[in-house]
């Protein structure tokens, strides 16, 4: 296990985004912490939502005094290729589980927990990787509370899998989904529905003035501003269907021949199917000049992408939430998405964006076409969707929801 090196937060940062109400409920929830040390245990520190949200509430908590610890499961390919068949499988495919895969998974598990050996008064772990930890970690601290927070799609899990994840969750007290639907389908004792949130003060959603605008555009060149442009910014995963997304693009340019894609994605630490997908990606666009498929951009150029973009796509086949969705209303920017999994809590469809069915290609770039035509449409569906985000989804209402758990989780 290893702790990610993480930036300082100040709660004063949020003044201007949060009521002080909100705020105020921080502090106080925050006291009622005192003296509580809190771990949250994951398998990466880099790439994809969970690492963007810890990144963000681990820092946040300890400059309101509750004492929060990040841990990071050390691991190798092997056991990543497990952990990606079951995140996989819970989201409806997979291939079968072997007992191999599950020899694997139990002796990284284990030995992750054998690492851990200061105390804590809560243990809040993410996702399926760190669930075979689980027994030990509760032998060894039988008073601390176990939080699960699943950010999977569990819409419709393959059996096979579920009832892997099923033989760890008795270990669980309280289990936090990011949509009810997902909360039925594992049985967890004590449940509860938590939105994610963005993070409004990080450097890839603070806002970014005309000079460091001017700048990023130079840097994204040969993408041309003066033309439209649709972006998708996604691991390359196949659920992110970035071959959807092409293909909408593609009917989009019938009606907008001068429309340029940007297909934006990064290599999480835990997933080693990116690579290969962001190779048949990029060997897809190859011969379209007007497609752009780019990995690893700083936090800044992703910002500035999401803004200066025209439409934001997400045609997801499966979404826990979709962190990215959010991010562009944030900046102003209307989404077209598809209606899988946490997507449609964030686009209202015609109001800030339009919804999809996850395999209607077509009708997906017919959106864009709509958008794209429609300046003012573009500008209306613009300003909706930041009001949107702003009382939803924003970092200090999760924080609050968050912490209403834990206090209740330690009564
Ligand atoms: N992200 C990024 N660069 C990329 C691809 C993704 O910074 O090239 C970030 C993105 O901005 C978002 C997170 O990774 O904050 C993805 O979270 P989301 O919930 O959308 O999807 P997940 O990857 O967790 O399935």
């Amino acid at each position: 296990m290893h702790p990610p090196s993480l930036l300082e937060r100040s709660i004063e940062a949020y003044a201007t985004v949060t009521e002080r109400d909100r705020l105020e409920r921080l502090r106080e929830l925050a006291e009622t912490l005192s003296g509580v040390r809190i771990l949250h245990v994951n398998s990466t520190a880099t790439g994809g939502g969970v690492a963007e949200l810890l990144r963000s509430i681990v820092p946040l908590c300890n400059d309101l005094g509750v004492e929060t610890d990040w841990l990071v499961m050390d691991a190798d390919d092997d056991f990543f290729e497990v952990t990606k068949a079951v995140h996989n499988g819970l989201q409806g495919s997979g291939e079968p589980l072997t007992a191999e895969m599950k020899a694997i998974y139990r002796e990284v598990t284990e030995a992750n927990a054998a690492e851990i050996e200061a105390e804590y008064d809560l243990i809040v772990v993410h996702d399926p990787q760190p669930l075979g930890m689980l027994e030990r970690l509760a032998e060894r601290m039988p008073d601390a509370p176990i939080v699960w927070r699943c950010h999977v799609d569990l819409t419709d899990p393959v059996d096979e899998y579920r009832a892997f994840v099923s033989e760890y969750t008795d270990r669980i007290d309280h289990g936090i989904f990011s949509r009810t639907a997902y909360a039925k389908t594992i049985d967890v004792a004590e449940t509860s529905v938590v939105y994610p949130s963005i993070d409004p003060v990080t450097e890839k959603n603070r806002s970014l003035d005309e000079a460091e605008l001017a700048t990023e555009r130079d840097r994204l060149d040969p993408l041309s501003f003066d033309e439209p442009v649709v972006t998708q910014v996604s691991r390359f995963d196949p659920w992110k269907d970035q071959f959807g997304t092409l293909e909408a693009y593609r009917t989009a340019r019938e009606a907008v021949p001068e429309l340029q894609l940007v297909l934006v994605g990064g290599m999480a630490g835990d997933d080693p199917e990116g690579l290969e997908l962001y190779e048949r990606v990029a060997r897809e666009a190859v011969d379209d000049p007007d497609v752009h498929v780019m990995t690893d951009l700083p936090d800044t150029t992703v910002n500035a992408l999401q803004r200066l973009s025209d439409v934001v796509v997400q045609k997801s086949l499966r979404e826990g939430f979709g962190l990215v969705v959010a991010e562009a209303l944030w900046k102003g920017t209307p989404v077209v998405g598809s209606t899988a999994g946490g997507i449609p809590l964030q686009i209202v469809d015609g109001h800030n964006g339009y919804l999809v069915e996850p395999d209607d290609a077509t009708g997906a770039g017919n959106r864009l076409v709509d958008l794209l035509e429609h300046d003012e449409r573009r500008t209306t569906f613009g300003e909706n969707a930041r009001e949107h985000v702003r009382d939803r989804f924003l970092l200090p209402r999760q924080l609050v929801d968050l912490l209403e758990i834990f206090v209740e989780a330690l009564e």
